[in-house]
């Protein structure tokens, strides 16, 4: 249960959060389209490339999510939320599909290490404070989450927009640190979005292995009230964690979930703070020799994102 929180490596600063620009995408978007359906390794090397999917942060140890910082706001795009998408780029989605939103948010900030004093700083989300983010984890070779997680949102991304569907990013690294755990459920919510998926992985004793899908408790507090979502929120996990299994080959976790994948949290502000359907994805525990191996491979994020994208289609109705 728990992000944990792994002690912000040092060195880890050191690799620099990589700046891709959201425009890149287009090509990265056709190329992906293209190289999908068999995930070969050439392929993606090439969709890395022109998207510049890879790099970047580790996660902070614990999930807090509150809810956030005033200022926080950063770069990006000109358009609402930082990492929209270019509506022209995509194929227009058909059935279902059409006219939906997909907020994903990648998990932390590579550069969250460097910013622990504005991160620290504590934001409200409704049933309490937390802070307004954390640095993540990472795997004991130094493979930060942020990292990680801005990959396979990156190639989720890149798999939705495939089906026509607009998606938006919380962040893309392209700021200095955060957002704030408020601000990310804020995106989610201005974006009025369909489902909204926050990636992460974790970071717990060796040993402990497998996946799991964090849900939205019932809440209300302040300004938490997530007795809308939680049903909703519940089908979009279940669908999410089945589909990840299937692509992935990975087995529920063996530490919490009671091998279900799937657990409920009441302390998470990018929950608690939502409005629209939400779930939380650990997809593995990066302190796990046999699960970073896992973890640092492009092959396996790729079918991460697939898996990932698969439930969030299947819960629109795609
Ligand atoms: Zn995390």
């Amino acid at each position: 249960m728990r992000y944990d929180d792994s002690p912000p490596s040092p060195e880890s600063a050191s690799s620099v959060s990589p700046e891709r620009r959201w425009f890149t995408r287009r090509s990265g978007l056709a190329v992906g389209a293209a190289v999908l359906a068999p995930t070969l390794l050439a392929g993606w090397v090439l969709v890395q490339v022109t998207t510049g999917a890879g790099a970047d942060d580790a996660r902070p140890p614990r999930i807090v999510m509150p809810a956030d910082s005033p200022s926080s706001s950063p770069t990006t795009s000109p358009a609402s939320s930082p990492t929209a998408s270019p509506a022209s780029a995509a194929p227009q989605a058909k059935g279902p599909l059409a006219g939906k939103t997909v907020v994903i948010d990648p998990g932390h900030n590579t550069g969250n290490f460097q910013h622990t004093s504005e991160i620290d700083k504590k934001v409200d989300i409704g049933t309490a404070r937390k802070e307004c983010d954390t640095t993540g984890t990472t795997t004991n070779a130094g493979y930060k989450e942020a990292e990680f997680t801005l990959d396979v949102s990156r190639r989720l991304r890149t798999v939705l927009e495939a089906k026509g569907l607009k998606v938006v990013l919380t962040h893309e690294a392209d700021r200095a640190w955060g957002p704030c755990i408020n601000e990310r459920a804020r995106i989610g919510n201005e974006a009025a979005a369909d489902a909204v998926v926050s990636v992460h992985a974790d970071g717990v004793s060796e040993g402990s292995r497998g996946y799991h899908v964090i849900l939205p408790a019932k809440v209300k507090g302040g300004a938490a009230d997530t007795a809308k979502i939680v049903g909703p929120s519940r089908d979009l996990g279940e669908r999410i964690g089945s589909n990840f299994a299937r692509t992935t080959g990975s087995a529920p976790a063996n530490y919490l979930g009671s091998g279900t994948g799937l657990v409920v949290r009441d302390d998470l502000g990018g929950l608690n703070l939502s409005t629209r359907p939400k779930v939380f994805i650990e997809c593995g525990n990066m302190r796990d020799a046999k699960d970073a191996a896992l973890l640092t491979s492009p092959e396996w994020r790729q079918k991460a994102a697939q898996g990932i994208a698969d439930g969030i289609v299947g819960f629109l109705g795609g």
